[in-house]
């Protein structure tokens, strides 16, 4: 027998409708006994996420009148999951202690992880499973960072011990949150309970980490920008990666480190459409797939480059040392920097320069003496990845010819030292026009 877990993030708990899919999913494959569970999400797009609500509960514990409105809301949302769940679980009970109970936390973390708490204690009733709180499992140190290995070894003997006592029941556990060596609850960053997912996989030496979203997929480009995109049927954990950090919204950044390590495969699905394949996260894709040169493209709008000329820099020895120890004084981390025989650019997030901005410059001028320094605001940074793609001669030229036909003026070129992404610049204006206009590398196949 397989062991998958199976993590459903906020849109598949978001009412009970979404939590009978939930249930056929599960109970349609008998390796599914792993459930994650995040909190409730928005039932439409005006509507409101439990966690949000829950956050804000907090944030206006002293405005007595916004805090019981709140509490409704939330309570109003149970209710009526329950009724139409048709189960026994006195949920306005069991609000009405969380409430009392976050009095005497001064952190917002207690109530922001009840709706994992919540969505898990609905499910195991629903499912005739066994609860399984993470509370005292998953543990983090002082400065909120994740003890892997502890949190590891905790989930392994605790699940050893229900099946021990109850062979085939489902185990549900609540996702997003962990506590303390002292059992103080701490929640992850928002979108945590796919980490939550990845750990558990880890710790079972799960076959399987299936991540069930609203989406069939990773899609090639962002689809809210670029119509007709494919879905990526396959990507490594590296391509995962790039995209990620440039922008493409799929897991949290954190999850792919516990299961990438041992080579669990990720498998992103959709709830509201389950035949569909989605997208396989892993480490060695099977050579039989045909996969596309390019895997995906993702990008950002808002950076800024920072240009420096100077005559003769590459004869001065620590020259870029020197420069770069400006940029880490100041707290700016450095994104890109290409550079020439005599210039060298630096790519920063503009969101991080703010107020820093003059200083920054004052000190390169005076430390550095640049002949020449001009700062350009207002630059998109786009990925094109795909691992191996450089060994495919004509993928540059495909890349150009896009941008050309396209009439599109390249701010930056950068071919990323890691061999799997080749990073362009262009104006910000420009963003939309370079993704549509790239689209046409999804057609080349290896
Ligand atoms: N409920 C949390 C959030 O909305 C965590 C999660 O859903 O993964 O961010």
């Amino acid at each position: 027998m397989k062991k998958i877990v199976a993590k459903f993030g906020g849109s598949s708990l978001a009412d009970a409708s979404q939590i009978k899919k939930v249930k056929d999913i599960i109970f349609e494959n008998s390796d599914r006994r792993y459930v994650v569970v995040s909190a409730s999400g928005k039932r439409n797009k005006d509507d409101d996420k439990i966690t949000d609500l829950l956050i804000n509960l907090h944030n206006n514990k002293n405005d007595i009148k916004k805090q019981k409105d709140i509490f409704e809301k939330i309570k109003v949302r149970y209710i009526d999951i329950v009724k139409n769940l048709e189960i026994y679980f006195n949920v306005s009970e069991v609000l009405d202690n969380i409430l009392s109970e976050s009095k005497k936390s001064d952190t917002v973390d207690y109530l922001a992880s009840r709706g994992e708490y919540l969505s898990a204690k609905i499910l195991s009733i629903y499912f005739n499973a066994i609860f399984l709180d993470m509370q005292s499992l998953i543990i983090f140190d002082d400065n909120k960072k994740v003890n892997y290995e502890v949190s590891y070894k905790n989930i392994k003997s605790a699940i050893e011990k229900i099946e021990d006592e109850y062979k085939d029941k489902r185990i549900i556990i609540p996702g997003f949150y962990g506590s303390t060596i002292d059992g103080q609850i701490v929640t992850f960053s928002r979108g945590g309970s796919d980490i939550t997912g990845a750990i558990v996989a880890r710790a079972i030496e799960a076959d399987m980490y299936e991540n069930w979203t609203d989406v069939s997929g990773v899609m090639f480009e962002d689809p809210r920008i670029v119509e007709g995109v494919p879905t990526i049927e396959y990507i490594t954990y590296t391509e995962l990666r790039e995209l990620s950090y440039m922008g493409a919204n799929v897991l949290h950044e954190e999850t792919v480190y516990p299961v990438s390590k041992v080579g669990i495969p990720i498998n992103i699905l959709n709830t509201n459409s389950k035949k569909d394949k989605g997208t396989m996260i892993m480490h060695n894709i099977p050579s039989i797939v045909k996969r596309r040169v390019v895997t995906g493209i993702a990008g950002k709008k808002g950076f800024t480059s920072i240009l420096l000329q100077k005559t003769l820099m590459n004869e001065e020895i620590g020259f870029v040392a020197r420069l770069l120890k400006i940029f880490e004084e100041e707290k700016v981390s450095v994104e890109h920097c290409p550079t020439g025989i005599d210039t060298i650019s630096i790519i920063v997030r503009t969101e991080l320069l703010k107020e820093k901005e003059e200083t920054l410059i004052e000190k390169i001028k005076k430390e550095i003496k640049p002949d020449v320094l001009n700062i350009e605001h207002g630059l998109s940074i786009i990925a094109i990845v795909g691992e191996g793609m450089i060994y495919h001669k004509e993928i540059t030229f495909e890349i150009f010819k896009c941008l050309h036909e396209a009439n599109i003026g390249v701010k930056m070129i950068d071919l990323g030292s890691s061999g799997i992404n080749v990073i362009i610049g262009v104006s910000d204006s420009e963003y939309e026009k370079t993704l549509i206009a790239l689209k046409k590398l999804s057609d080349i196949k290896v």
